[in-house]
């Protein structure tokens, strides 16, 4: 079916009415066939209809067609449909709304793959500039049309776009490319032996023959296209024919023959309805008339054949007509008739002349506009990139300022550690420190303070005469021990049971003391006691205490049982010899002589400084060198306290040392 429908196609357009025929006959069929076929017959068919002036049925056909197309969702078929009524509306002479079509079809064509269909549609667009007076957009569309065309196995839109293509050059009067592109027109419609495509090639160098000034070409070609067309029985082919026969005859000015052929042209555009064929063949009609001298015939003929041309609105035609008309009646005599038509002509040539300036303006302002706009966008663009570097800077700042933010943190979390750790450290070392303070003012055997922190003691230490309860006299008191024949225990039961001794004193003297006194390891076997406050009646009493304490205990060391006895020498504390209280110093210094004393006069005893009398007569240094005499001299009051029994066991030899001496003092 598709076949028959592409060998109809061109009957279609030279002889529709024998074309109609066989599409109605084929009509069932081709309704229910697939929708390229289905399409394809519709567009024949109205075309069939156009060609024999049935524009109406035409018409419906077209809308159709695109009606089916968009049911289908089909491009392909719909701008074939559109291209369809493009061709209707063009034969109503509504060339606008066809043009309109026309572009629009091509661009859909565009979009598929039907290549015969984008060649059809190419050429009609280009055909729509060429009309539009748009000669350039017509050329590229047209040689476009060719391009695509070759590519085709069917030569048949190569044909059609070759001839489309000739006829653009010979209204652009580039008259040597229109007769080559005519030469391959020929050899086309040759190879596709289709006398309709020759008809129409001699139809187009008759144009070209006309415009180049060859008459006679003209002529002959006009003649062998209306055989050609005659054999066929194409009709449409016919009236053109006849028409362009009565045309060329009107440039020779052979008026007579001009007649002849227009009143033929006349009745066969009758007979084909075609208005454009009868418009034309109605001017030639009017214009042979004129040339005859039938200035009425002619005028009535012309002004009929302009009324199509007023119709279409196709100014340039119109134009070209009027001034034809002009020289026409100029030629018949009718002055004033000429001269409206020259006016009317003017009229139109400063319109489209206007039109055409307008154009150029607004093309112009067009570009401007178009330049303007893109030199904003530019700007717009760059700014905008300006706009972006400084969101990047300040993002970039935002990140800077977070990593400060996390690095002071950190640095903080840090310092806050360290801070702990050091204070921590220090509260240590304070520790450690007052540790160390206190193992260097301690004796290490004994735990007793040691001699240095004894003195650092006295150097602080301001001894304030207080009352006790009783109106008592509170005094301070110093006691010196030494152990008796303590070399004994050492040699007996060796160091480490003199250690023991040592530690055993220095327990007792805790317990018989206060916490409040300080006991002090004097040096090796040697204690000293510093009593801050007691009466002074007591201080005998205390000497009593840590002799007898001392003596009392017992030690029981590898099976032997070991008791020590201690000799003490004492005085109150400040001593006070006449105005001022000795230096704390002097005060030991000489209770270390009582206890030299209380050695010498047998140990395990106590002996006491309580005070001086006429002291104006000694001195301090007098008394110092021997204590003993300056005793008994009277200017030393001391006391003596006896220690327990003797040690059972006293060195051998020992016993001969005891001093007798006769107290000079109570006690
Ligand atoms: P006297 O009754 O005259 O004091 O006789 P003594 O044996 O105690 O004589 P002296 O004071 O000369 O001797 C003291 C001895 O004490 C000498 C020394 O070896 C000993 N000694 C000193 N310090 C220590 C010590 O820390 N531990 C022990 N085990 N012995 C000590
Ligand atoms: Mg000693
Ligand atoms: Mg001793």
């Amino acid at each position: 079916m598709d076949a028959s429908i592409a060998e109809i196609r061109d009957q279609a357009r030279y002889v529709p009415d024998k074309a109609l025929i066989q599409l109605q006959k084929m009509e069932p069929a081709a309704r229910a066939a697939a929708p390229p076929t289905k399409a394809e017959f519709l567009s024949q068919l109205s075309n069939a209809w156009r060609a024999l002036g049935q524009l109406e049925t035409a018409l419906l056909l077209s809308e159709e067609l695109i009606a089916y197309g968009r049911s289908q969702n089909n491009p392909a078929i719909l701008a074939k449909g559109l291209l369809t009524k493009a061709y209707v509306l063009s034969s109503m002479a509504d060339r606008k709304a066809s043009h309109q079509l026309a572009f629009e079809a091509e661009q859909m064509a565009n979009g598929t793959a039907d290549l015969a269909l984008r060649v059809q549609a190419t050429i009609t667009s280009g055909q729509s500039y060429a009309e539009q007076g748009n000669f350039p957009a017509a050329l590229g569309k047209l040689q476009t049309a060719v391009d695509l065309g070759r590519q085709l196995d069917d030569m048949v839109p190569l044909a059609q776009a070759l001839n489309a293509l000739a006829l653009l050059y010979t209204q652009m009067k580039e008259y040597d490319k229109g007769w080559a592109v005519l030469d391959e027109s020929v050899r086309v419609a040759e190879k596709l032996n289709s006398p309709g495509r020759l008809a129409t090639a001699k139809g187009t160098e008759y144009g070209l023959a006309i415009d180049s000034h060859q008459p006679k070409r003209a002529l002959a070609a006009l003649q062998a296209g209306l055989e050609v067309a005659r054999k066929m029985g194409a009709k449409t082919l016919i009236a053109n024919t006849l028409v362009n026969l009565s045309d060329s005859y009107l440039k020779e000015q052979d008026y007579a023959r001009a007649l002849r052929y227009a009143t033929e042209a006349l009745a066969a555009s009758a007979e084909t309805r075609d208005a454009s064929t009868r418009a034309t063949a109605l001017i030639n009609l009017g214009q042979a008339h004129l040339g005859l001298g039938n200035l009425a015939e002619g005028r009535k003929h012309f002004e009929a054949g302009l009324v199509y041309y007023e119709k279409t609105g196709d100014q340039p035609e119109l134009q070209v007509i009027l001034k034809e008309y002009g020289q026409a009646l100029e030629r018949a005599g009718d002055m004033r008739g000429a001269v409206a038509a020259y006016h009317r002509e003017r009229t139109i040539s400063e319109a489209l002349f206007e039109k055409q300036r307008q154009k150029a303006v607004y093309e112009m302002q067009e570009k401007y506009e178009t330049e303007k706009k893109q030199r904003q966008i530019e700007l717009l663009s760059r700014e905008n990139q300006v706009k972006s570097a400084e969101l990047d800077n300040k993002r970039l700042q935002q990140r800077v300022w977070w990593l400060l933010a996390v690095v002071f943190a950190l640095a903080a979390v840090i310092v806050g550690l360290l801070y702990r750790k050091v204070r921590h450290a220090n509260a240590q070392l304070e520790v450690k420190n007052l540790e160390l303070k206190a193992q260097s003012s301690l004796d290490p055997l004994t735990s007793l303070y040691n001699r240095r922190h004894f003195q650092e003691f006295m150097r602080s230490h301001n001894q304030v005469d207080k009352r006790g309860p009783g109106g008592e006299d509170i005094v301070g008191a110093l006691f010196l021990l030494d152990v008796d024949h303590f070399k004994h225990v050492n040699d007996t039961y060796g160091h480490a049971a003199g250690d023991i001794v040592l530690k055993m004193i220095a327990e007792t003297l805790r317990v018989a003391l206060r916490e409040t006194d300080m006991i002090v390891r004097w040096g090796g076997e040697e204690f000293l006691a510093f009593l801050p406050a007691i009466p002074r009646s007591g201080v005998e009493e205390i000497a009593r205490r840590i002799l007898t304490s001392i003596s009392a205990q017992q030690i029981v060391y590898q099976d032997h049982v070991l008791s020590v006895n201690v000799s003490v020498g004492f005085a109150p504390f400040p001593l006070v010899p006449a105005e001022t209280p000795l230096p704390w110093e002097r005060a030991v210094n000489l209770v270390d002589m009582a206890l030299y004393l209380a050695k010498a006069h047998g140990r395990n005893r106590a002996y006491g400084v309580r005070g001086f009398d006429r002291f104006h007569q000694t001195s301090m240094e007098a008394i110092e060198q021997d204590l003993e005499r300056a005793w008994r001299a009277g200017y030393v009051d001391l006391s003596v306290v006896l220690g327990g029994p003797q040690d059972p066991t006293p060195p051998p030899g020992e016993h001969s040392n005891v001093v007798q001496l006769k107290p000079a003092i109570k006690l």
